[in-house]
């Protein structure tokens, strides 16, 4: 791969690319801490633990020369990842450890919501959106992962507000089976505490037919059971171009893991196409 046509991969030119500034790497986790709130789910389910630290040496007695804590953690606090056997409808899949590395990277297709979300907090991702995308920008790549843009990381500093009881931006029906079957998608980002607007609940019924399997929780039964992955709590999205952008991240590789805390940059093409 190391040839000089054009078609090649030039990885020191890339490497070089972000020392220059030509390609900036984003950060697009929010920070981890005991303050990170966790997905509220209604009585009588259970919740997941927040993070929790509790101090093992603070050079003292217990490791005069060194500082170290244990952790108490929900596999799904923070920006995280889900992993198909997270839903009932991908329990047979995937657990977190054993999704590919060459499916948690790919080129980043970032959706502008933040027009819907300004004038309906629970606005929900549409098919149309995802067509409108496809239209101008030309059919999703392999391996793409799908980011929702909705402003909401605004929030995120404030626990109250952004798991806000009266709603947070979602997925509908339509537009969950849509890119479930697309196979050119890897998963699907956001920046709400969870893929799917669980809070005010999707509502979407077909009049006249049988209540939708997925309705609870479309993303998660119909991304996950499709082998397509979720990633939450993301920031920095409104530094996204449309296209252009290269996702990677890297979830805890928790053996039989349901999800996991995770890390995601992007990488962003300054000096031309993704502008
Ligand atoms: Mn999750």
């Amino acid at each position: 791969m190391n040839g000089e046509g054009k078609n090649h991969v030039h990885i020191d030119s890339f490497f070089q690319s972000i020392a220059q500034g030509t390609v900036e790497m984003v950060d697009l986790t929010t920070p981890l801490s005991p303050a990170t709130p966790v997905v509220p789910v209604p009585a009588p389910f259970a919740p997941t633990a927040p993070l929790s630290v509790h101090p093992v040496s603070n050079f003292d007695e217990a490791g005069p020369g060194w500082r170290w804590n244990d952790l108490t953690i929900g596999e799904h606090a923070g920006t995280h990842v889900d992993a198909p056997q997270h839903w009932i409808s991908g329990k047979d899949g995937k657990s977190v450890e054993q999704i590919e590395p060459t499916r948690l990277a790919g080129p980043i297709a970032t959706i502008d919501l933040t027009d819907g979300v300004a004038g309906n907090q629970s606005f929900l991702l549409g098919t149309e959106h995802l067509e409108a995308w496809e239209a101008e920008h030309g059919r999703f790549r392999p391996g793409t992962w799908v980011l929702a843009r909705t402003g909401w990381s605004e929030r995120a500093s404030d626990p109250e507000r952004f798991v806000d009881p009266a709603g947070w931006p979602g997925i509908s029906l339509a537009a969950a089976k849509w890119l479930a079957a697309h196979p050119h998608v890897s998963g699907y980002g956001v920046e709400a505490i969870g893929i799917d607007n669980m809070g005010s609940g999707p509502s979407e019924p077909e009049p006249g037919t049988e209540p939708d399997p997925g309705a609870f929780g479309p993303g998660h039964y119909y991304l996950l059971g499709a082998d397509k992955y979720g990633l939450t709590s993301l920031r920095n999205l409104e530094r996204l171009p449309a296209t252009g952008a290269y996702l990677v991240v890297a979830p805890l590789p928790l053996v039989g893991g349901t999800g996991a805390p995770a890390r995601a940059f992007a990488f962003v093409p300054r000096d031309g196409e993704g502008r």
